[in-house]
């Protein structure tokens, strides 16, 4: 200490420097732990709801700027894209906050929203959606995959009108087998859903093809505990869900006599 200047006093000194880092240059490259530790702080801090739960946060390569919070066994599980990770840091306190909200059904606040949608629209971030859109898209096309049916629409529609924009996928397309057994597939190890190419003609109607992804996306919902335990796929209460799809009995008996035809 030099004599005659008053030091600051000690705790004050350590409540800066506690502050400090997770601010520090915007949150530069947050450790999942850095993620963690917003995630519980925001939460705790905006909702009762979520106050002593176990919150499971990471980023996550989603294909778009896609976010999710969805309840697991003990607590939450939070997904930020990725595309987020250099996101200063009051970006990604509004993302959390708008999770919350969405999650709890509550209107998030003005300011987030606003943040948020700043941020959406930075175009280095547009710019690095779209490359990334762009490279999932070459890798999914198989041969001349792709042509009548774009998955990834299909995908997006379904997931905003029957799931709330819940299902973490981290690439859909096409296949490169020309399946007519399996029409669809869903990796839950991967995160991925794949179509035979079959389905990609002018003769297939749309409603056919997004009961597959229907189908593929209830798998991606019921198969998301925690991995190791063995489980049926087609429970009772998938079944259930399947039959709320609009159009299912249609588009069931559309595919069945679309593959006779193709053996
Ligand atoms: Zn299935």
């Amino acid at each position: 200490m030099i004599p005659g200047v008053p030091a600051a006093p000690s705790g004050v000194r350590t409540k800066i420097m506690l502050n400090r880092r997770p601010i520090s240059a915007g949150l530069e490259r947050p450790e999942p732990s850095e993620l963690q530790w917003l995630c519980r702080s925001v939460l705790d801090g905006a909702f009762a709801d979520f106050r002593g739960a176990a919150i499971d946060a990471a980023f996550y390569p989603y294909i778009g700027l896609t976010h999710t919070i969805r309840r697991t066994g003990r607590g939450w599980r939070v997904r930020l894209s990725d595309h987020c990770r250099h996101a200063p840091r009051p970006v990604l306190e509004a993302i959390i906050q708008i999770l919350g909200c969405k999650v709890l059904r509550r209107r998030p606040r003005q300011e987030a929203l606003r943040l948020y949608d700043r941020f959406r629209r930075d175009p280095a971030v547009e710019q690095a959606v779209r490359a990334r859109r762009l490279q999932k898209g070459r890798k999914n096309l198989g041969g001349d995959g792709g042509r009548h049916h774009p998955l990834g629409d299909i995908y997006r529609e379904l997931n905003g009108a029957y799931f709330n924009d819940q299902v973490e996928v981290a690439r859909i397309g096409w296949g490169l087998r020309r399946s007519r057994r399996r029409l669809g597939h869903y990796d839950p190890v991967h995160h991925t859903i794949t179509l035979s190419p079959v389905l990609d003609a002018a003769g297939v109607p749309r409603i056919a093809v997004r009961y597959i992804v229907y189908h593929e996306m209830l798998h991606a919902v019921f198969e998301s505990g925690p991995p190791g335990r063995r489980r049926r796929h087609h429970t009772a209460e998938f079944r259930r869900a399947e039959e709320a799809f609009p159009h299912y009995e249609d588009a069931k008996k559309f595919l069945g006599e679309y593959c006779r035809k193709l053996r």
